[in-house]
């Protein structure tokens, strides 16, 4: 055994003080493996395990389907955000859910006297052309033939009905065929679409060959025992909300995520408890808290993880507004070491800026980083890229800026009469563009797999059990130190594509 250097994660986070992620310094440790050993599987909520340790924030400039989809195919999760009406908020969970299936439990199918026109009209919609065609037009009636976008395809004649193009010699499997070999008949037969039929002939499930191949390029997908994309979604503290939670939950909703800026209220406490009472299936994230007292509190309300910030957004200006809050990684550090009692995992949420920083948190003991900003660019938010200053950025701003709250983001802060007076708890601004999660997500996990490396730990649980045994050890940082650990002194350089965090 040799002499430790530097502090422990409770000499570090010593109270008095506190401090954000630039404020410290982890120190390397052993390395016995290489950086491709590192497996980044964490905890999401109490029984949610997902394969890379980051959330993207139920903003209306950062989730909506489409960074959902991505967040939760590159091992993620997304949490659609609650600026929008249920019917909207459910649309966009139905399409995450939808996206990537197992077996797809309830295909949408036609009558033989349906017209192309209504596959059109169906491919539109809902992203997809392969429709069984049954008697009645519904699942559970007699399977009488497919049709494809290969059917479709070339015809003109929008008026035609299905029963002239369909194809009706089909390759099908019986009800009772597991998954594998469901697939194994998909890949050996070649077939786009493989329906599932019982004894009488009628249609119980279909799948698809695209499933498979989504399945090879995506290998670490967030997904549900279904094989469908797991998918959060954000609901305000208010009664109203009640209503929304169980349309979401109809929609196939896994987790939802309790959206208040002070989550230490009998509000938030109620709606932890009427979820947890009716939909005992689906699980809770609650917040934002920033102390033990809080965490404590919403955990024994049956909160199955906390998201974990008050103020370090980089669109936020709580703590300066508000004169409340608490710097990052010390409310990290607390959160986590009390949620730890109860093997609830804790979200660092908001003033996350780069690789550094993903690390930093997870440091400081969160299972998982929420992000708001360093995803904000990407071509898989809402909203259209344009150029301010001959640089090509996109919108993003706080859920408190004045325009969010007009826009209904005010329930997040507690705002009763945002048409009279609103007092902003954030900044509306932009971000330059990112280029495609797909690219930038593999970027940010590599990095931090790496920084795991440095530091000695091959996984998320062998990083917590080194920060609260004191065996990870730390140094504070003077202003001059994070100046030397900052490119310094040179006249020009070149900023990497993702830049220098
Ligand atoms: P298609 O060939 O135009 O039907 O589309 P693809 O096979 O390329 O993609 C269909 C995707 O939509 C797959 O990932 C399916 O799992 C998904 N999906 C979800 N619900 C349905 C449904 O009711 N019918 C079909 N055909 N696909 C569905
Ligand atoms: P970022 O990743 O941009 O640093 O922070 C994102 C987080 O900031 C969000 O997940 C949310 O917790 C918080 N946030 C979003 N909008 C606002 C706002 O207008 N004001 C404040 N105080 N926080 C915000």
């Amino acid at each position: 055994m040799y002499d430790l250097d530097g502090l422990s994660a409770s000499e570090l986070f010593a109270p008095g003080v506190g401090i954000t992620y630039d404020d410290f310094i982890v120190l390397p440790g052993y390395i016995d493996f290489a950086n491709t050993d590192v497996e980044l599987d964490t905890k999401i909520t109490r029984n949610i395990t997902i394969k890379r340790p980051l959330v993207s924030s139920p903003m209306d400039t950062v989730t909506e389907w489409k960074m959902a989809v991505y967040m939760a195919l590159l091992g993620g999760l997304g949490i659609i955000h609650y600026n929008n009406t249920i019917e909207e908020q459910v649309s966009h969970v139905e399409k995450v859910k939808t996206f990537e299936n197992g077996f797809i439990k309830r295909p949408t199918c036609l009558r033989p006297d349906n017209i192309v026109r209504d596959v059109f009209e169906i491919r539109d919609k809902k992203g997809f052309s392969g429709v069984p065609i049954t008697e009645t037009g519904k699942n559970g009636s007699k399977l009488l033939g497919l049709v494809t976008n290969r059917d479709i395809d070339f015809e003109k004649n929008l008026e035609r009905p299905l029963h002239e193009i369909m194809t009706t010699n089909l390759i099908t499997a019986k009800e009772g065929i597991t998954l594998k070999e469901a697939n194994k008949i998909l890949k050996s037969s070649k077939v786009g679409k493989l329906p599932v039929v019982n004894d009488k002939g009628e249609l119980v499930y279909l799948l698809s060959r695209t499933d498979l191949l989504k399945n090879k390029e995506y290998p670490y997908a967030s997904k549900s025992g279904s094989k469908h994309l797991l998918c959060g979604a954000a609901v305000s503290t208010k009664d109203e909300d009640k209503e929304r939670v169980a349309a979401l939950v109809e929609a196939g909703v896994d987790i939802i995520l309790i959206d208040s800026a002070q989550g230490y209220s009998s509000f938030q406490i109620n709606m932890i408890k009427f979820i947890k009472e009716n939909f005992p299936g689906i699980e809770v994230i609650a917040g934002n808290v920033v102390t033990k007292e809080q965490s404590q509190a919403l955990i024994e309300a049956g909160a199955d993880s906390l998201r974990v910030g008050m103020g370090p957004g980089s669109i936020c200006i709580t703590q300066n507004m508000m004169a409340v809050g608490r710097p990052q990684a010390s409310a990290v550090y607390n959160c986590a070491l009390k949620a730890r009692e109860y093997g609830v995992p804790v979200i660092a949420d908001g003033g996350i800026s780069g690789v550094g920083h993903l690390a930093k948190a997870l440091s400081a003991g969160a299972s998982c980083c929420m992000v708001g900003f360093l995803v904000a660019g990407t071509s898989e938010t809402p909203g259209e890229y344009f150029y301010e200053n001959g640089v090509r950025v996109k919108r993003y701003r706080g859920m408190a800026s004045v325009e969010a709250m007009k826009a209904g983001g005010g329930k997040r802060y507690m705002d009763e009469d945002s048409e009279k007076i609103t007092v902003p708890q954030g900044v509306s601004g932009t971000v330059v563009d990112r280029g495609s999660l797909v690219d930038y997500m593999p970027y940010l996990m590599k990095g931090l797999a790496q920084s795991f490396q440095d530091m000695g730990y091959r996984n998320i649980d062998l990083l917590q059990e080194a920060i609260f045994s004191g065996k990870l050890r730390y140094e504070h940082r003077t202003n001059a130190a994070i100046v030397e650990g900052s490119v310094h002194n040179l006249h020009s350089y070149q900023t990497p594509k993702f830049g220098i965090r």
